[in-house]
C-alpha cells in the first residue's frame, strides 16, 4: 500500500506535532509518525521558556498550558546538610505591555505533548502511532518513505520528509549528517519521576556534598503529585537498575535517612549528556528540527524550546511554497536556525559546566538570552532594514506586543499580528496607504479604531517616534521581516511575495 501527501514528519514529539499543528492550520496535508505505540510519558523537558509561550498563545493553547501547568518554584538547596541557597533561579518578573509572558511555565513533557495531540486533533490531525520511519531516498520531486506500522511495511509518498525524530534521528543517519559534538559518557545521570512524603510540594529540594560531582535534585512538577529527580551516577560505576529502591537509597544517602520516602517510580530513564549540533538542517526535500538536529545538557531548559521555535520557523515556509511560494524560501530555514541552535548550545554548554563544578552562581538563570525572546534573525536573506538608524525592534527581532484601546476596551497587539499569515504594521498616515494598497486584509494600523496607541507602548515597543511614518512586515512567525520609513507600494509588495503563496 503506498499513501501520498505533501509533508511527512517523523517523530511526534514537542517539534513534530508543532509542526504538524502549523501545517494543519495552513491546511497542508501531511502524516506524522510516531515510532512509540503510546505518548511519551516523562516529565523530562519540564520548562516552556517566555517565547514558546507565546508559540503557544498562536498555536491556541496557551490557556490549557497556563491552567494545567505552573511557575517555578524556588530552590532550597543543601550541601552537606547545610542550607546554602534558598531563592529563585531567576527572579519573578511582572508582565509589561511589550512581553506579556516574561517567566518560565513549569509543565512536564508528557502534559505538553497531550495539550499538542489534542490542538492537533482540533485542527483536524493526528498521530499516526507504532509508526516508524525505516528508510527514505529522495529524489528531484520527492521523497519515498518505508515506515514500519504495526509490524507492516508500507511507503509513503511526500513532497517533503522532516525528522523530528529525536536525538538518534533515523532521518539525520539516513542523510549521512554528522552529529558534531560530544557525549559525555561519565557524566550520566538517572531521572526519574515520583511521588514522595515528607518533601515540600512548593520548594525545588537539592542535595549537594562536597564529595560528589552532581547534586541530587527533587523538583516537584507543577499540576502534579509528583517531583522529578535527577540522580547523578558515579564515574565508571555500572549504571544501577530503574528501581523506587535505588532512587531511594540516594535520596537517603543525599538528604539523610528517613526523611524523605518515595512511594512510587511512576516514569524513569538513564541520561547522558549529549552536546552535539547536525552539520545541515537540511539536505535537498529532507529537514532536520529538535533534537534530530541539535542536543543540549538539560541546564538553562533549552531542548525543547529550540526544537519548537526550528518548527514554527519552518511550517509556514513549507506551507507557502506548497501552496505557489518560491521554493528559495526554503533556504532561510538552516539560514536562521542552524546559527541559533548554535549559540542555545553554547549557553547551555555554559551553564551545564557551572552546575558540574559547583559555581557559586551555578543555578542563576537570568540570562535573557535563555528567555528565547532576544533570539532572533538579523543575518536572515529574509531580514531587510532600510531605517539609517533603528532604535528598538530591528528587522529579524520579535515583534513586541503592546497595549492599546479599541472600542475603549484595553486590546493587546498580539492577536491582531499572531494571524498565521503576514502582516504589515503601518505607524502613520503614510505607511498605512502603502499597507492598504498592497494588501488591506494585511494590514494593522497603529492609531486606527482597532488598535489606539492610547499609551504610546507600541510606538516605545516598535521604537517610532510618534507621528514618523514606518512600516513593519511581520513574518507569520512573528518576528520583523522588513522595516522602512520611506515605505514604497513596489518594494513591499515584492517583499511581501516572497513570504507567501503566489
Ligand atoms: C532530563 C532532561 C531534562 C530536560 N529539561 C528540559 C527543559 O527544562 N526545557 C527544555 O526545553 N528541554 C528540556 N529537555 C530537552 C527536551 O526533552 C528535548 O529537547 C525534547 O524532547 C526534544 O523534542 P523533539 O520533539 O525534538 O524530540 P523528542 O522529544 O525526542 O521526540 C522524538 C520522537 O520521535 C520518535 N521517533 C524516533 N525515531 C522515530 C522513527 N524512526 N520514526 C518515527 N518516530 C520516531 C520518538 O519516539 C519520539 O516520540 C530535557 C531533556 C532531558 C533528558
Amino acid at each position: 500500500m503506498r499513501t501520498e501527501t505533501e509533508v511527512l514528519i517523523a517523530g511526534a514529539g514537542p517539534a513534530g506535532l508543532v509542526l504538524a499543528c502549523e501545517l494543519a492550520r495552513r491546511g497542508v496535508a501531511h502524516v506524522l509518525l510516531e515510532r512509540d505505540a503510546e505518548p511519551f510519558a516523562g516529565s523530562r523537558g519540564k520548562g516552556l521558556q517566555p517565547r514558546s509561550l507565546e508559540v503557544l498563545e498562536d498555536l491556541g493553547v496557551l490557556e490549557r498550558v497556563l491552567a494545567l501547568g505552573g511557575p517555578y518554584p524556588p530552590i532550597r538547596m543543601e550541601v552537606d546538610g547545610e542550607v546554602a541557597f534558598s531563592g529563585y533561579m531567576d527572579e519573578p518578573r511582572e508582565a509589561t505591555a511589550d512581553v506579556p509572558y516574561p517567566n518560565g511555565w513549569m509543565v512536564p513533557q508528557w502534559r505538553t505533548g497531550s495539550i499538542l495531540r489534542e490542538r492537533l486533533a482540533e485542527l483536524g490531525g493526528a498521530v499516526v502511532p507504532d509508526a516508524a520511519l525505516v528508510s527514505f531516498a529522495q529524489d528531484g520531486a520527492g521523497v519515498t518513505a518505508v515506515v514500519r506500522e504495526a509490524g507492516e511495511e508500507r511507503e509513503i509518498r511526500a513532497k517533503y520528509l522532516v525528522g523530528t525524530d529525536g536525538g538518534r534521528s533515523t532521518v539525520r543517519k539516513g542523510l549521512g549528517v554528522t552529529f558534531l559534538g560530544e557525549t559525555r559518557e561519565e557524566e550520566r545521570m538517572l531521572i526519574g519521576d515520583v511521588r514522595a512524603r515528607g518533601l515540600d510540594h512548593d520548594v525545588w529540594s537539592i542535595f549537594q556534598s562536597k564529595a560528589r560531582p552532581f547534586p541530587v535534585a527533587l523538583c516537584p512538577l507543577a499540576g502534579t503529585d509528583t517531583f522529578q529527580v535527577f540522580l547523578p551516577v558515579p564515574p565508571g560505576a555500572p549504571i544501577p537498575e530503574l528501581s523506587l529502591a535505588v532512587f531511594q537509597e540516594a535520596v537517603d544517602a543525599a538528604a539523610g535517612a528517613g526523611r524523605i520516602e518515595l512511594t512510587e517510580l511512576v516514569w524513569s530513564s538513564v541520561f547522558r549528556p549529549n552536546i552535539r549540533m547536525a552539520e545541515r538542517f537540511r539536505v535537498d526535500r529532507v529537514f532536520l528540527a529538535g533534537d534530530a538536529a541539535h542536543v543540549h545538557s538539560p541546564a538553562g531548559g533549552q531542548g525543547l524550546n529550540t526544537g519548537v521555535q526550528d518548527a514554527y520557523n519552518l511550517g509556514w515556509k513549507l506551507a507557502a511554497v506548497l501552496q505557489g511560494g518560491d521554493t528559495g524560501l526554503l533556504d532561510t530555514y538552516e539560514a536562521e536556525r542552524l546559527p541559533v541552535a548554535a549559540n542555545v548550545l553554547g549557553l547551555s554548554t555554559a551553564l551545564h559546566e557551572k552546575v558540574r563544578e559547583g559555581a557559586a552562581d551555578a543555578l542563576r538563570r537570568d540570562d535573557p538570552e535563555l528567555q528565547q525572546l532576544v533570539l532572533g534573525y538579523p543575518g536572515s536573506p529574509l531580514t531587510v532594514e532600510r531605517r539609517a538608524a533603528p532604535a528598538e525592534a530591528h528587522a529579524g527581532d520579535r515583534a513586541p506586543d503592546a497595549i492599546g484601546k479599541a472600542d475603549g476596551a484595553s486590546v493587546r497587539l498580539f492577536p491582531l499580528i499572531h494571524t498565521g499569515s503576514p502582516v504589515l504594521l503601518a505607524f502613520g498616515g503614510g505607511a498605512r496607504r502603502v499597507a492598504e494598497a498592497v494588501a488591506p486584509a494585511l494590514t494593522v494600523a497603529v492609531g486606527s479604531p482597532a488598535f489606539e496607541d492610547v499609551d504610546g507602548t507600541a510606538h516605545t515597543a516598535y521604537g517610532v517616534a510618534e507621528g514618523r511614518d514606518t512600516l513593519f512586515v511581520l513574518r507569520p512567525d512573528g518576528y520583523i521581516g522588513l522595516a522602512t520609513d520611506t515605505p514604497e507600494e513596489a518594494e513591499t509588495s515584492a517583499y511581501l511575495t516572497r513570504l507567501t503563496a503566489h
